[in-house]
């Protein structure tokens, strides 16, 4: 029988775990090393969800990576036998016509996508839910929806093991890079031809050149559910991107909790650190953010708040890069990886088992407009 190349890889969250779904379609033989079972509660690829839209503000590298996104989220549906995925449309809203709804608006339009143009009183024709209250301006876009980011991760560990993935619960210790080789907390090693490092916000500690330019940040969201009059209408309302407010909203589609974050960076936080409850004022600051776009938020019933960890590079471009002759690195997800997830791990699979690929990965990785992407 033919001998099937070797792939290790550190990590089960989506990068970890998608990379591992490509390698095995490209006839790798895959082992996974996580310090938890998948999905880990600590990753950053859980809990609920996790959204995916094409607007992109100044970077129109990640627009356009969006259709090839959900070109591999399709593969993998396929391969799972199930849609873990819901359409939302997108509901974009800035009070100050700053430059990320202008910026993406342009790209949109300059790509082709059907966008519609709201004024404050559309908004609130439309959604009359929602306050549109002092916007200077706003669009929607029917693209864009809900990535069920716990059922996915979950759902791809079984499909990965059932077709002879083997997943290590084990912590690594270090990275020897140089021979595509893990050093687990009990000294065993774990090697293979080649190795991927996917640590999510743990890769300060594991390879600390990358944690010169990659930082674990603690990020606050809040879930929520709507009043029994507003359940109904809520389930069907678009994802909403509040630029101005600073807060996005996921709608509380298949059965999950209504969710509000916001995206700036905290840069703090230790990952290791269980307890995951923020203080009660975070999650105030997080609700703050938001009643003057939902006028009926107070109305809302509390489900909790928690904290997850962005992996953030500064310019907010992703790291996929080679470390080494037979090692990669997948990091900086700066808090929009996961809609990318599937769709890198097939593309760097796909580099691995053929170098001449391998040239384009960093910079189309890194949103750079890269024409062979
Ligand atoms: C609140 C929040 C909202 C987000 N919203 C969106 C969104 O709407 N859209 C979007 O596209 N993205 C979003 N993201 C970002 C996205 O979820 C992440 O970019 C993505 O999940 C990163 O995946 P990962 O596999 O790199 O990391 P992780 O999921 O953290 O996986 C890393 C894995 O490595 C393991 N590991 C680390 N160190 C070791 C070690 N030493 N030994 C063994 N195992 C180890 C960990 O246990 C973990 O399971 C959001 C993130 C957060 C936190």
């Amino acid at each position: 029988m033919e001998k099937r190349p070797t792939a290790l890889v550190l990590g089960a969250g989506i990068m970890g775990l998608c990379t591992a779904w490509g390698l095995l379609r490209e006839g790798y033989s895959v082992r996974v090393v996580d310090q938890a079972p998948p999905p880990n509660p600590l990753g950053s690829s859980v809990d609920h969800h996790r959204l995916i839209r094409h607007a992109y503000g100044a970077q129109p590298g990640y627009m356009r990576m969006v259709d090839a996104a959900y070109a591999a989220w399709d593969a993998l549906w396929t391969d799972l036998g199930e849609v873990l995925h819901v359409p939302t449309g997108v509901l974009a809203m800035d009070e100050a016509g700053g430059d990320w709804i202008r910026a993406s608006r342009a790209a949109l339009r300059e790509d082709g996508r059907a966008i519609t143009d709201l004024s404050g009183a559309e908004v609130t024709a439309r959604f009359p839910y929602l306050s549109g209250e002092g916007l200077d301006s706003a669009f929607w876009c029917p693209e864009g929806g809900v990535l069920l980011a716990d059922r996915i991760v979950a759902a791809l560990a079984r499909h990965v093991v059932a077709r002879g993935v083997v997943i290590e619960t084990a912590r690594a210790v270090r990275v020897d890079a140089a021979h595509a080789t893990l050093v687990l907390e009990d000294g065993s090693r774990r090697s293979a031809e080649v190795l991927v490092v996917a640590a999510g916000p743990w890769i300060p500690r594991l390879l600390p050149s990358i944690g010169q330019r990659v930082t674990a940040s603690k990020q606050v969201l809040v879930r929520l559910a709507p009043p029994p009059e507003l359940a109904e209408t809520f389930a069907r309302a678009p994802m909403i991107l509040d630029l101005s407010g600073g807060f996005y909203m996921v709608p509380p589609v298949a059965g999950t909790p209504l969710k509000i974050g916001d995206h700036s960076f905290s840069l703090q936080g230790d990952p290791d650190d269980p307890d995951r409850t923020p203080d009660p004022r975070e999650a105030e600051r997080i609700l703050e953010l938001a009643r003057r776009r939902i006028p009926a938020l107070d109305r809302f019933t509390p489900l909790g708040a928690a904290s997850c960890f962005y992996d953030v590079e500064p310019e907010e471009r992703f790291v996929v890069e080679k470390i080494s002759r037979r090692a990669w690195v997948m990091s900086g997800f700066s808090g929009h990886g996961f809609k990318f997830g599937a769709v890198l791990g097939q593309r760097l699979a796909q580099a691995i088992a053929k170098p001449e690929l391998e040239a384009f990965i960093p910079a189309w990785a890194a949103g750079d407009e890269v024409v062979s992407a």
